[in-house]
């Protein structure tokens, strides 16, 4: 375990441009041996020092990819510095400038919870098979308890495809019947599930503080997606209230949001999308199109910025913002370069080796399976 290092108070005092020298200056001394990755939501003063920006998949494939690097300082959160670790196997340092940053949704699901959900659910479901499909934001502990299970993790990209490939999955129990776990996401897993023709009636809500989750034998027997109790604090604020605000202001505006929103936000958009197919919606948009999107607010403000041709707004007049992302700011990441510079790794994100073995199995698995590249209209 790593124990989290104090930023020292004397970089809090340091102003933007001694800052910028100061980064450059490191960066440039570590030169090959250094990449930094930035993730979407994160804040344009940090995203302008990445090396790569995407989403947490692509960012953990590109770490995996970085053979000249050393240190790969990862501008994002706890979880996907941790399937960084993972997919690169250990052979690089992966940093956080600041462990503090962690993801509230990802911690919804702790792996002692988990296992005893796919025990209590095996025990309720009459031989049916449990196949948890856990998304990438989620702890590595969780997604090693997946890969265990014969499970696979997922993003909100490629969600529908590892829906599909569980469902094909053949129980060793000899029962046709398969029912998925989806963790910790209840949004993005009923989201998934309508996009697939199943109706509400087909899903059950699992509260891991209750025993059997607050489910009967008959309710578990009876859906075929057991969804765990998590969401994201961010994409929870948007409201139907606030699309319907938006069409009122702007006739004809395309509503497109991130299926971490409730599902009646998702029904009453246009359309739904992971991040990257959110900016691809955006970007394919003609010059002087409308859209009001439901999403993370650094990356709304860069896509209006981006296309000054057409109209991008916040879908909420405020908020939006995760506060996790904040933590990573300029004095956390000076320091964290600057200690690399002279030989000194802080605050490394390190899986250990039974947890890493068993959750690059569930990674692997969500890898080989594609997304769409487009987003989806909404089912209504
Ligand atoms: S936006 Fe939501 S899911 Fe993403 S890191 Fe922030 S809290 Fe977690």
């Amino acid at each position: 375990m790593v124990l989290p290092v104090a930023l020292p108070p004397e970089y809090l005092s340091l102003c933007p441009p001694e800052l910028d020298r100061r980064i450059g200056a490191a960066k440039r001394a570590l030169g090959e041996r250094l990449v930094i990755l930035g993730h979407h939501y994160q804040h344009d003063e940090i995203l302008r020092y990445a090396d790569f920006t995407g989403d947490s998949l692509k960012l953990s494939q590109l770490a995996a990819q970085q053979s000249r690097a050393e240190f790969i300082v990862f501008c994002g959160v706890h979880f996907m510095a941790e399937s960084a670790d993972i997919l690169s196997g250990g052979t690089r340092a992966v940093i956080l400038p600041d462990l503090s940053a962690g993801c509230p949704m990802a911690e919804m699901a702790e792996a002692d919870d988990v296992q005893t959900a796919l025990d209590e659910l095996a025990a309720l479901a009459g031989g049916a098979a449990i196949v948890p499909i856990t998304y990438v934001n989620s702890a590595a502990s969780a997604k090693a308890i997946t890969g265990r299970a014969g499970g696979a993790c997922c993003t909100s990209s490629n969600c529908r495809a590892v829906f599909e490939w569980a469902l094909t999955q053949k129980p060793a129990t000899g029962s046709t019947d398969v029912k998925i776990l989806a963790l910790p996401d209840q949004h993005l897993a009923r989201a998934t599930a309508l996009d697939m023709g199943y109706g509400l009636d087909d899903c059950a809500l699992y509260r891991p503080r209750l025993p059997n989750g607050g489910l009967t034998a008959a309710q578990v027997r009876q859906a075929t997606f057991i969804l765990w109790d998590g969401w994201c604090c961010v994409h929870q604020e948007f409201t139907v209230e606030q699309i319907a605000g938006r069409r009122r202001e702007h006739p004809g505006i395309c509503v497109i949001v991130h299926p971490e929103c409730e599902i009646s936000v998702v029904q009453a958009a246009d359309l739904h999308g992971s991040t990257e197919q959110i900016i691809a919606a955006v970007a394919a948009g003609s010059p002087g199109s409308q859209w009001a999107v439901g999403t993370e607010i650094n990356l709304v403000n860069r896509l209006t910025r981006l296309h000054a041709d057409r109209r991008v707004l916040n879908l909420a007049d405020a908020g939006g913002k995760c506060a996790m992302m904040a933590h990573i700011d300029l004095p956390h990441l000076c320091w964290a370069l600057e200690n690399l510079a002279a030989g000194r790794v802080v605050n490394r994100v390190q899986v250990a080796e039974p947890i890493r073995r068993d959750a690059v199995i569930a990674l692997e698995r969500m890898i080989r399976l594609k997304g769409a590249a487009d987003a989806s209209p909404a089912k209504r």
